[in-house]
């Protein structure tokens, strides 16, 4: 296997690669110009100049026909989005990535572009809380109906498809809170058997510990928000899968015009540099963190996937290369002893989001589920003593140390 010192990695060399040195690498192309630069460009430009009437006729010609290789406008495309999205699709094993400002603007892009009055929509009842709120209550004034099976019921899926009107099945794995792991070969064959596309939320697992496109599914999506930039300075969200369906994605984002600043394009492949040793870590600290809670008489319950206790653990096995960063808990007590012993914590700031550098916690009955009543929270399985934690890369033995402190003193 050659390759010469300015060339591209081969196909060979591509596939046997670790997810850590495509992080770095994206797809292996080596770039010289502009400038020379190493780190990627930030192209801070609204729009791009020809250089003369028939620069202008030559690249129309071309795009009409399927395609140009440079950039027309800043909606439509952007160079330092596009080098970032390559690193992407590279990551997921995927032949095209495309890129949103935030993990939301990707879905609801996505779901407008792929979905049409009439159609119908599967999703599992341990999903995203915005995107399960995007389904039933926006799409729904556009024609469009969802049904919420429950979390790895494959019966109960199966049942819901309606022949010829269910077009997409939306999933998440692993789910946040409560880590439940989907089994991808076999929704991606459910998918293909019924003719309907599947599309899954990775942003839990990142192309690290796993990626749904070599089971068969036919669209992944992340927060990017999370771990994959992982420094939480940013927002960003991405869909990868096949470039004729990413083509149309890309085309319908030029029209509802959610594209990625250069900045905040840049800062995403400066963090994702790091993945592979972040998520690495984040796995160590996080499965270490979990059986240590799941020892400790002040805990009710862990949940993490990495546990022969959680219930979807063999399925993480087989499909998982780690488990990630989110270790999910009940505190022995009530709502306010819970508070407790998040105050007493030293190292973890309280925060929504996860995936980034640093710790943070939350107790969702505060947080993201403040507005609903005790009663609505527990039908939703959130009780007042759930706590969510998302590991940072700080070291393991302090971060034990920090919990010991904090339930030693509750
Ligand atoms: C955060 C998150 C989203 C939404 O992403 P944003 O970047 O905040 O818009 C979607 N899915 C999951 C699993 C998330 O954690």
């Amino acid at each position: 296997m050659t390759s010469t010192s300015n060339g591209k990695a081969t196909d060979a060399e591509r596939t046997t690669r670790g997810a850590g040195t495509t992080a770095v690498h994206g797809d292996g192309t080596r770039r010289d110009e502009p400038y020379h630069a190493l780190a990627t460009p930030i192209l801070q430009s609204a729009t791009f100049t020809f250089r003369d009437s028939d620069d202008v006729a030559s690249y129309m010609a071309q795009k009409y026909r399927g395609g140009a290789a440079r950039e027309e406008y800043g909606r439509y495309g952007n160079p330092t989005v596009a080098q970032v999205e390559a690193k992407l699709a590279a990551l997921d094993g995927g032949e095209a990535a495309v890129l949103y400002p935030s993990g939301m603007s990707a879905v609801s892009s996505a779901l407008l572009t792929m979905l049409a009055p009439g159609a119908h929509v599967i999703i599992g009842d341990d999903i995203y809380r915005h995107t399960h709120e995007f389904c039933l209550g926006f799409l729904k004034r556009y024609g469009v109906e969802t049904t919420v099976v429950p979390m790895g019921d494959y019966g109960a899926l199966e049942a819901a498809i309606i022949p010829k009107q269910t077009r997409l099945i939306i999933s998440e794995s692993p789910t946040n809170p409560y880590g439940r792991v989907v089994d991808l070969a076999r929704l991606a064959e459910i998918g293909k058997r019924q003719r309907v596309r599947t599309f899954v939320d990775s942003t839990f697992a990142t192309p690290v510990n796993q990626r749904p496109l070599d089971f068969g599914i036919d669209f992944v999506m992340h927060s990017a928000t999370k771990f994959l930039a992982g420094h939480n300075d940013l927002l960003a969200g991405v869909i990868i899968g096949r470039a004729d369906r990413m083509a149309a994605l890309r085309e319908s984002r030029g029209l509802l015009g959610g594209i990625v600043d250069p900045g905040a394009a840049y800062l995403l492949d400066r963090g994702l540099k790091t993945l592979g040793v972040r998520i690495k870590q984040q796995n160590e600290s996080a499965l270490a963190l979990a059986r240590y809670l799941e020892a400790h008489l002040a805990i009710e319950r862990v949940w993490y996937p990495g546990l022969e206790s959680h219930p979807d653990h063999a399925v993480a096995r087989a499909q998982m290369q780690g488990f990630g960063g989110v270790v999910t808990f009940t505190v022995r007590g009530d709502r306010a002893r819970t508070s407790a012993f998040i105050d007493r914590l030293r190292i973890p700031y309280i925060a929504p989001s996860l995936g980034g550098v640093e710790s943070l916690i939350q107790q969702p009955a505060l947080m993201s589920h403040y507005d609903l009543t005790p009663e609505e929270r527990l039908a939703q399985g959130v009780p007042d003593n759930l706590v969510r934690f998302s590991t940072g890369i700080e070291d393991t033995a302090d971060l034990l140390a920090d919990f010991a402190q904090a339930l030693a003193t509750l």
